[in-house]
Formats: structure tokens, C-alpha cells, sequence
């Protein structure tokens, strides 16, 4: 079983011992059950890691030796910094986008509200619906044992989300593409260094929206006959780009 890891701040290690309380320890002993004696790694809001061993569980505080000085990152892979630039879809869709997601490896989310999107956020809401969705892509790194948390930005437009877009290679995920499939557009080209996936609402991208993306550097791609929910649509590109750029 590979050691699990967990995050945790740097204030609770001192000398050469980590002491965990609340979560953490919810965590590594009530729902893994781990024991004394058990191996483990910690990684801290730096991306210092750590390697321990448990040496002592109370009723609510555990104690880890940490055997070695802060580990190479060994969880660092090469794959492409990936953002999911997602419409806002209704309801609760949007916490099993964010955590899946961040299961499947996205470096950031780059939230925005489609023209067709059911769901609004108001300035006075936004605030609050960002902390909100942080908190998902932190439980998600946590229980996924990420050394990093996946940042949650916001836009109130695509043509905002759109302009802010840097990385190398931009798709948006269009329904209505005909021409180009994922396969034709990924295969055989070098791995970015970063990408950017846009997916539109239930009610998918106005075609003023498609080409403001594409305005912006973004190429159209198809995922196929079948229509995607949104929600599996991120899901399914990750995976597929994990696939084949970070050798899953
Ligand atoms: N209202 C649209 C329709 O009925 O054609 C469907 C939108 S779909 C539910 C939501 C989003 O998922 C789309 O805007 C697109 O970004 C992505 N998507 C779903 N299926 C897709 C496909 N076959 N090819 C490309 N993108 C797809």
C-alpha cells in the first residue's frame, strides 16, 4: 500500500516530531485506522515534505517521528500545468467538477459565468462561492494526497476568462465542432508545458462565446457524437491528457 500523505501547516512540527490534531488526525486514525509504528508523509503549505513514522496516538493528538529531513518532492511529475476553465453549471454541479477534477490532477480553476449558465453569482455572493470552492479542492488534494491545492479563480464572463488565458495550449470543448477531434488535435504534439480546457454550461457555449475563445488562441475540439453531461466533460479531457502527458 503506498504511504499515504497528508498536509499539514509547519507550526505543528518542532524538533524533529509533528503534533497532529483535529482533521488530520480524524483522518489518520479514526477512517485509516493507522497505528503506531505506521509510515507517513507530511507535506506542509511550503511543499516541504516529510516523511514519519507514527510514534505515539492519544484520544485526540498523534505524534510523528519524522525519520527523514524533507523528502524530493517524488510525487513532482512533468505533466503540463492543466487549467479547467468551466462555465458555472447548476446547482451542486459545479463540487463534483472541483473535486474530480482535482483527483485527476488540474492545476487551477478559472471559474466564469456563460451566457447560457442557469446558475448566477452575484459580487456581493462571490466572496463566499470562492471560499466555498476552495475548500472542495482542498478536502479533494487531501484525501487524493496532493502536496498542492489546486487555486479557484473567478470571471464574471467567458470573454474575461477567456482574455486572462497564458497557457500554451488552449481548446475549448465545443459541441458544436465537426472538424477537429481530440485524438487529430492532441496526438503528436509535443507535450505543453501548460494547458487550458474551456467547457461550456447544460446549455453549452453561445457561438459568440466559441469565438471569442477562439479570438484568444483557443482551438475548438470535439469529444465526440455524444453529447457529454458538463460535468463529465472536464472529468473525461483530464483524464485523457493525464493519460497521455503524465503517464497514468
Ligand atoms: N446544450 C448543448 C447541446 O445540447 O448541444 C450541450 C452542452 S454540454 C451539456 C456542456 C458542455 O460540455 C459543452 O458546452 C461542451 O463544452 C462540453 N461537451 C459536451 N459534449 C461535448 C462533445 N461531444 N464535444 C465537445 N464538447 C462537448
Amino acid at each position: 500500500m503506498s504511504v499515504r500523505r497528508f498536509m499539514i501547516h509547519s507550526s505543528c512540527i518542532r524538533d524533529g516530531y509533528a503534533d497532529i490534531a483535529g482533521d488530520v488526525y480524524g483522518h489518520i486514525v479514526r477512517v485509516l485506522r493507522l497505528g503506531v509504528g505506521a509510515l507517513v508523509q507530511l507535506v506542509d503549505e511550503t511543499g516541504a515534505l516529510y516523511n514519519g513514522t507514527i510514534s505515539s496516538i492519544t484520544k485526540n493528538r498523534a505524534e510523528i517521528a519524522l525519520s527523514l529531513l524533507p523528502a524530493a518532492d517524488s510525487g513532482q511529475t512533468t505533466a503540463p500545468r492543466i487549467t479547467i476553465c468551466q462555465a458555472l453549471p447548476k446547482g451542486d454541479r459545479i463540487d463534483l467538477i472541483l473535486q474530480k477534477c482535482t483527483e485527476l490532477g488540474a492545476h487551477d480553476f478559472c471559474l466564469f459565468g456563460g451566457r447560457r449558465s442557469v446558475a448566477k453569482v452575484r459580487e456581493e455572493q462571490r466572496a463566499g462561492k470562492l471560499e466555498r470552492w476552495r475548500k472542495i479542492t482542498s478536502e479533494a488534494a487531501r484525501q487524493c494526497g496532493r502536496s498542492d491545492v489546486p487555486p479557484v479563480s473567478w470571471f464574471p464572463s467567458a470573454l474575461d476568462a477567456a482574455a486572462d488565458a497564458d497557457q500554451q495550449l488552449r481548446l475549448i470543448l465545443w459541441e458544436g465542432e465537426r472538424e477537429h477531434s481530440l485524438k487529430q488535435t492532441l496526438t503528436g504534439r509535443e507535450k505543453p508545458a501548460s494547458a487550458v480546457v474551456a467547457i461550456g454550461p447544460e446549455g453549452g457555449f453561445d457561438p459568440l462565446e466559441v469565438e471569442q475563445f477562439i479570438r484568444q488562441g483557443f482551438q475548438p475540439v470535439s469529444l465526440g457524437s455524444r453529447i457529454l453531461r458538463t460535468e463529465t466533460a472536464g472529468i473525461a479531457i483530464l483524464a485523457v491528457m493525464q493519460y497521455m502527458w503524465d503517464g497514468i
